[in-house]
């Protein structure tokens, strides 16, 4: 019999090296299944770097990633595995922009899932309708504006139906009247269930939406609270550092 484990993502001690510089310093953290963690960080801190361990887009040269039950070894065999488990969503929205949003969202699912067209777009329209624009199924990237970029993003990481959604600073591309309908999509997906690790300095959100909030400077993980604990009460002089910053 298969049992769940808690925890979804296990990462543990990870190192990692670009050449001679040492970008995550033995970084460990557990997420459990639907949980909501954010890291925040100055730039340069290596949280990019992090979360895209988690779905094999950086390789790590030491310490463990077990993603879902699986281990995400430095042979390549795990990764078509992990890569359906795990969803991301980037800063620059990353859409192709010669296929219309309907083709975006549905080109993982036909080819990777081999789901008939008909299926596919049908999932798609339903994704379309959750994320609030469905009216744009027939448009190119290039005649939506950012924020809707960034829903058609979300959309289309969902089509692949995944169990971890990781966000990259999913707003910091948007002009400021277009966050929040993106964080409206996050909080309803929150809502649901869904595992979320989330990069981004959105206070509001990570107060209102996140469990467990993350502070990590220079490749280590500094700090890691509860949102109320992290943002009032936070114990390392570097989080309170960080915050003086930011708030
Ligand atoms: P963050 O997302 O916290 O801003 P990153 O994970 O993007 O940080 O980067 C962490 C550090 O690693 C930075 O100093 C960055 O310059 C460096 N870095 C990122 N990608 C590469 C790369 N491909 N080669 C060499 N250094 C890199
Ligand atoms: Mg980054």
């Amino acid at each position: 019999m298969m049992t769940e484990t808690k925890s979804i993502i296990i990462a543990e001690n990870v190192h990692k090296w670009y050449g001679k510089f040492h970008v995550l310093q033995g970084v460990s953290l557990s997420v459990n299944r639907g949980e909501v963690v954010v890291i925040m960080g100055p730039s340069g801190s290596g949280k990019s770097t992090f979360i895209r361990t988690f779905n094999a887009l950086e390789e790590y040269q030491k310490g463990s990633i077990i993603i879902d039950g699986i281990t995400l070894s430095h042979d390549l065999r795990n990764i078509d595995a992990i890569r359906q488990e795990v969803g991301m969503v980037f800063q620059q929205f990353n859409l192709f922009p010669h296929l219309t949003v309907l083709q975006n969202i549905t080109l993982a699912p036909i080819w990777v899932r081999r789901w008939s067209k008909a299926k596919a777009e049908e999932l798609a329209m339903q994704l379309l309708e959750r994320v609030g624009i469905l009216e744009q199924a027939q448009k190119y990237p290039g005649q939506l504006s950012g924020g809707q970029q960034q829903r058609v993003a979300i959309a289309r990481a969902l089509a692949m139906q995944p169990k971890i959604m990781l966000f990259d600073e999913p707003t910091s591309a948007l002009d400021p009247e277009m966050v929040r309908e993106v964080l409206d999509v996050m909080r309803s997906l929150a809502r649901d269930g869904m595992t979320m690790v989330v990069v981004t300095h959105e206070v509001g959100f990570a107060r209102e939406v996140a469990d467990r909030v993350i502070l990590m400077d220079s490749g280590s993980l500094v700090e890691s609270a509860t949102p109320d604990i992290f943002f009032t009460n936070p114990q390392e002089d570097r989080t309170r550092q960080f915050l003086s910053q930011i708030l």
